[in-house]
């Protein structure tokens, strides 16, 4: 696949070379989103052909299961390979319990940031603010910090150069390189500069008996049961749970901005054809409804002692 890229995206050979220039030492990073392709990024480092100081997952508080056990398979591989690159895992500073804990200060208190992509009404689709401020903002914060260390100011000779996994069919979503938080920071997009697609990295992991799940938020709004991948059957098969959650928040986003409390201009969907999720998969929903309805409510319940809101 060609590099087509915008002309303002520089190739992270550019990048390095105009550091390098200005006299810097550089801080490797790889944001690791634990699916397919940083996976073949992370893969490059582990055989030797990039270079990494720090491997960060920023964890949205809202990946499946199976991602998790991805992520773990990764660490261990890289045990295995004898690479001794540090790995951290890093949530949000302000949410700890991450998306959902977002989602329900917005639904149910007077927080008014709506940080989540979702499809509207009507057409178009709301800001994808989740990605910066649960994945990227984090891993960003984190190799901040390991440059830092005791110092309280960032050393004006260093800069982090910061791969993303942004595969060549998804170079629409390079906006920028220089990152908007901190100026000393570098976004960079080896798999773009490269070519490699998706399917490339998907096909990579399969020749080589890698896991294959592409990571995403149980309620990630780009799932559609035409990527391969990426379907909402693969929640309601292995998260069943998980979905029934999605169905409740997305309820509930309707709710509150129908009802007034929130002043989103349109109604928030988070399935692709813009209907409520519960009726899209109304018999899944209804069979696992009667299963898990303890369950739920158990759940809706701790969730609001975390963001302390009593019953209503
Ligand atoms: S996976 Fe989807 S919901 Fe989760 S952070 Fe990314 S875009 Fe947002």
């Amino acid at each position: 696949m060609q590099r087509q890229i915008h002309s303002l995206i520089k190739s992270k050979n550019e990048i390095i070379q105009d550091l390098k220039a200005q006299g810097k030492r550089i801080f490797h990073v790889l944001s690791f989103g634990g699916g397919t392709q940083s996976a073949w990024l992370l893969d490059q480092h582990i055989r030797g052909f990039i270079d990494y100081d720090l491997i960060v997952f920023a964890d949205t508080g809202a990946e499946p299961q199976f991602i998790h056990e991805q992520v773990a398979w990764w660490k261990q591989r890289m045990r295995d390979q004898g690479c001794t690159t540090p790995f951290q895992i890093v949530t949000h500073n302000r949410f700890q319990g991450g998306l959902e804990e977002m989602l329900f200060r917005y639904i149910f208190t007077d927080y008014d940031r709506f940080q989540m992509v979702a499809h509207c009404d009507g057409g178009g689709m709301l800001p994808r603010q989740c990605t910066v401020d649960f994945k990227i903002v984090p891993a960003q914060r984190a190799a901040r910090r390991m440059v830092m260390g005791k110092n309280s100011t960032f050393p004006n000779d260093v800069a982090i150069v910061m791969d993303i996994g942004f595969a060549a069919d998804e170079q629409r979503r390079a906006k920028r390189n220089q990152s908007l938080q901190y100026s000393y920071v570098w976004l960079t997009y080896p798999m773009i500069d490269a070519g490699i697609s998706t399917e490339d990295s998907m096909e990579y992991l399969r020749n080589n008996n890698f896991p294959i799940r592409r990571s995403r938020c149980y309620f990630c709004p780009f799932m559609s049961d035409k990527k391969p991948g990426m379907s909402w059957h693969e929640i309601i098969k292995d998260e069943p749970f998980s979905f029934l959650k999605a169905c409740w928040i997305d309820e509930k986003l309707r709710e509150v901005v129908r009802n007034g409390h929130k002043k989103l201009k349109k109604l928030p969907y988070f399935h692709v054809e813009r209907q409520p999720l519960r009726d899209v998969y109304r018999d899944y929903y209804l069979s696992l409804y009667s299963q898990y309805y303890a369950q739920l409510n158990t759940w809706i319940e701790n969730m609001k002692a975390i963001i302390k809101v009593s019953n209503q």
